[in-house]
C-alpha cells in the first residue's frame, strides 16, 4: 500500500477549530476507536487498565499503516481523510482534523504496532512526549494496535486533575457505548483490568442494545421508524413504564455520529408527555439520517454538537413518530393522535352558549380555592353522578374501627379526634379519602389539572368569560416566534379571560386575567403554552384549543408539595368527581388510584 497521508495546508488547519482533544482517558478512547472504525476494522478490542490512567490499548483489524504513515500519523494536522476545507461538508469518516494522534503522543507514552495487508513485516514505533524513541520492523497481524500509557505523564497538574477511577471509567464507558451503538456491524471486545467486560458480536441494532445493556432490554423497547424527505428515523425508545430515575441511556445518532441536542431531546420527552411520572426519564436510541448539507457538525471541537437547518420540522416529525409508535405498541393507552378529536372530547365545541355577565374581582390576595368555595357553582353545570355512584364516601372516623378501650388512646396519645375529617393529605401530594369499597388516593396536581382543563375547555367554548381586572397591567416580553403564536391564539386566550391592553412587536401587556389565575410566573406559563401550540401537529381548530387548555391547566394546577387544608382537599375531591372524565389528567395520567378493602385485608391475611 502506498503512503496516503498528506499534511493539511496551514490555512485549512486554521479553518478547523482546534480544540483540546485530550481531556481525559475517555477522549483517548474515543479518538482511537474512531480511527479504527475509519480504518475499516470489523473487530476492535479495547483494553483499559486503571481507568485508563495506566494504559489504554486498542487493537483493530483495519487497513493498518505503512512505516512512513505511522510516523506521519503523529504529526499535527496529518490526516489521510481530507484535502480541502470543502471536504469538511462531505466527510463520512469520524476524524478529519488530523490532530488526535499528535495530541495524544504529546502527553503520553505511545506504542504502535501496525501492518498493512500488502506488507510482510509491520512497523513497531514508540513515541514519548512527541519524540520517537524507537522504530523497528515487527511481525504483527494486519491492522493496528495502539497502546497509550501514563497519560499526562509530563503534565502533572492535568494528571492530578483526573477524577476517581470510578468516574473516569464511567466516561470511558459512555464513549464506548456511543460507538458500539453506532456500529452494530462491528465486533467489539472490552477488557477492564484483565477481565472481559463486554463482548459484542456483530449483530443488528436491537441485539446490540441488548448485548450492551442486558437481556432486560428485550421487553422494554418500542421500535421507531419514519421516512420523510428531510429525515429518516430508526431506532428504539423504552416503554414508559421502564423509565428511570436516572437520565441514562439516551442516545441520538445523526448520520451515524453520536450527538447531543437538547432541542431534539425535548421533542422525545414531549412525545412521552403524560406517560412519565415526574422525575423519570425514558431511554432512547434514535438514529437520524438527514441530508449532509442540512447540518453543521463543525461547531464544536469534539463534534458531539450539531446544528440543523430545519430544527422545527425535525422536532415535529420526531415527536409525532414516537407518539405514534408508543400508541401502536399500547405503551400509551390514551395517546392516539390520529383519532378524530371531535369524537372524544367531552365537550361539544359547536354548542357555544351564552353565560351570565361576568363579575369583576380585584382581590390582590386572590386564592383560587377560597374564591371557588365562596362562589356559587360556576359556569359549568356540576355533574355529581360520578361522585355519587362510584365514590360514596364515609368519614374516616366512622369507617375506621373506633378505639374500643383506653389502650388505643394510650398508643396514640397525641391523636386528634378525626371524626370530622373525611380526607387526609399524604406527603403534601395525595389526598386520601375513605370510600365504601376501600380507600382512594388522589394525586392533587393531576386531579387539579383535570379540573382546570375541563373548566378551561368550557370557557374556551363559550362566548364570555369572567376576568379579574389587574390593578397594575403586566407587560411580558417574548421572542418574535412566540409573538407570532400569541397573535394566532389571542382570541382563544381572550375567551379564557385574558385581557390584552396592548400587543407590541415583542411584548404584550395584560390588563386582565382569568378568574382562577394567580399573576405569578405568567411568563413561564405563556411560554409553555406557545411551545406546546408550536409543536402541536395542526389537525383541527379543536386540537389547538385543546392544547391551550391542557398546557394552561398543567401550568396552573396546584403543585405537588403544597399543603392543602380540609376545605381545599374537599374542593379538589368534589370538583374532580364532578368532571366528565375524572379518571385521567388531560395528559393521560391517572388522577387517582383506589385500594380496595379486600386488598388491604389480604395484606394482613395473605
Ligand atoms: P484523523 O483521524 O483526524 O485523520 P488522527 O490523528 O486521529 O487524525 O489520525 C491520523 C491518521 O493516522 C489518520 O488519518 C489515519 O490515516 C491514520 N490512522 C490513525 N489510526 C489508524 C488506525 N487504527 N488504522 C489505520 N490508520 C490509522
Ligand atoms: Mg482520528
Amino acid at each position: 500500500m502506498s503512503d496516503i497521508i498528506k499534511l493539511l495546508p496551514d490555512h485549512i488547519a486554521n479553518q478547523i477549530a482546534a480544540g483540546e482533544v485530550v481531556q481525559r482517558p475517555a477522549s483517548v478512547v474515543k479518538e482511537l476507536l474512531e480511527n479504527s472504525i475509519d480504518a475499516g476494522a470489523t473487530e476492535i478490542k479495547l483494553i483499559i487498565k486503571d481507568a485508563g490512567k495506566t494504559a489504554i490499548q486498542i487493537i483493530d483489524n483495519g487497513i493498518g499503516m505503512s512505516a512512513t504513515d505511522t510516523r506521519m500519523a503523529f504529526e499535527r494536522h496529518a490526516t489521510s481523510k481530507i484535502d480541502s476545507a470543502e471536504d469538511l461538508f462531505h466527510i463520512h469518516t469520524k476524524g478529519f482534523r488530523g490532530e488526535a494522534l499528535a495530541s495524544i503522543a504529546a502527553v503520553a507514552h505511545v506504542e504502535v504496532k501496525t501492518k498493512t495487508a500488502s506488507q510482510e513485516l509491520g512497523t513497531h514505533l514508540k513515541i514519548e512526549g512527541s519524540k520517537i524513541t524507537y522504530q523497528e520492523p515487527v511481525s504483527t497481524p494486519t491492522g493496528t494496535s495502539i497502546a497509550v500509557r501514563n497519560l499526562f505523564f509530563n503534565i502533572p497538574a492535568r494528571r492530578k486533575f483526573l477524577k476517581s477511577d470510578h468516574v473516569e471509567t464511567r466516561h470511558i464507558k459512555e464513549e464506548l457505548y456511543r460507538i458500539v451503538l453506532a456500529h452494530p456491524d462491528i465486533k467489539f471486545l472490552y477488557y477492564y483490568n484483565d477481565s472481559e467486560n463486554l463482548n459484542l458480536p456483530k449483530s443488528n441494532l436491537k441485539q446490540r442494545i441488548i448485548a450492551t445493556f442486558g437481556q432486560k432490554m428485550d421487553e422494554r423497547l418500542v421500535p421507531i421508524e419514519e421516512n420523510t424527505d428531510i429525515l429518516k428515523v430508526t431506532g428504539f425508545v423504552s416503554k414508559p413504564e421502564f423509565a428511570k430515575k436516572k437520565r441514562g441511556e439516551q442516545f441520538f445518532f445523526v448520520n451515524n455520529r453520536f450527538i447531543r441536542n437538547s432541542y431534539l431531546h425535548h421533542s422525545v420527552i414531549n412525545a412521552f408527555e403524560g406517560l412519565l411520572a415526574s422525575g423519570y426519564h425514558p431511554s432512547y436510541f434514535l438514529y437520524l439520517k438527514v441530508p449532509a448539507t442540512t447540518i453543521d457538525i463543525n461547531i464544536h471541537p469534539t463534534k458531539t454538537e450539531i446544528k440543523f437547518d430545519n430544527e422545527q420540522a425535525l422536532y415535529a416529525i420526531l415527536r409525532s413518530t414516537i407518539k405514534h409508535s408508543l400508541g401502536q405498541y399500547n405503551a400509551a393507552p390514551v395517546l392516539d393522535f390520529n383519532r378524530n378529536p371531535d369524537l372524544d372530547t367531552p365537550y361539544s365545541y359547536k354548542d357555544k352558549k351564552n353565560v351570565p355577565a361576568p363579575g369583576i374581582s380585584v382581590d390582590p390576595d386572590f386564592n383560587p380555592f377560597k374564591e371557588n368555595l365562596e362562589r356559587p357553582s360556576g359556569i359549568y353545570k356540576k355533574n355529581t353522578a360520578n361522585w355519587e355512584s362510584l365514590y360514596t364516601r364515609t368519614s374516616i372516623a366512622t369507617e375506621t374501627e373506633q378505639p374500643s378501650d383506653n389502650q388505643s388512646t394510650l398508643l396514640f396519645p397525641n391523636a386528634k379526634d378525626t371524626s370530622n375529617y373525611s380526607t387526609l393529605q399524604v406527603h403534601n401530594k395525595y389526598i386520601l379519602s375513605v370510600i365504601k369499597s376501600g380507600v382512594v388516593f388522589i394525586n392533587q396536581h393531576l386531579a387539579h389539572q383535570r379540573i382546570l382543563y375541563e373548566e378551561l375547555l368550557t370557557k374556551l367554548t363559550v362566548e364570555d368569560t369572567a376576568s379579574q381586572q389587574l390593578l397594575f397591567p403586566i407587560t411580558l416580553h417574548f421572542s418574535f416566534g412566540d409573538m407570532v403564536i400569541c397573535n394566532e391564539i389571542k382570541n382563544d386566550l381572550e375567551s379564557i379571560g385574558f385581557q390584552f391592553a396592548a400587543m407590541e412587536k415583542d411584548s404584550v401587556t395584560l390588563s386582565g386575567l382569568p378568574e382562577n389565575v394567580i399573576p405569578e410566573n405568567l411568563q413561564g406559563l405563556f411560554e409553555s403554552v406557545f411551545d406546546n401550540v408550536r409543536n402541536e401537529i395542526p389537525e383541527s381548530n379543536f386540537s389547538r384549543i385543546d392544547t391551550i387548555a391542557k398546557s394552561l391547566a398543567k401550568g396552573l394546577a396546584i403543585k405537588n408539595g403544597v399543603a392543602l387544608n380540609e376545605l381545599e382537599r374537599e374542593k379538589v375531591l368534589e370538583d374532580l368527581f364532578s368532571c366528565k372524565e375524572p379518571n385521567y389528567s388531560p395528559y393521560g395520567k391517572k388522577t387517582y388510584i383506589t385500594l380496595p378493602s379486600e386488598e388491604i385485608q389480604l395484606k394482613f391475611d395473605p
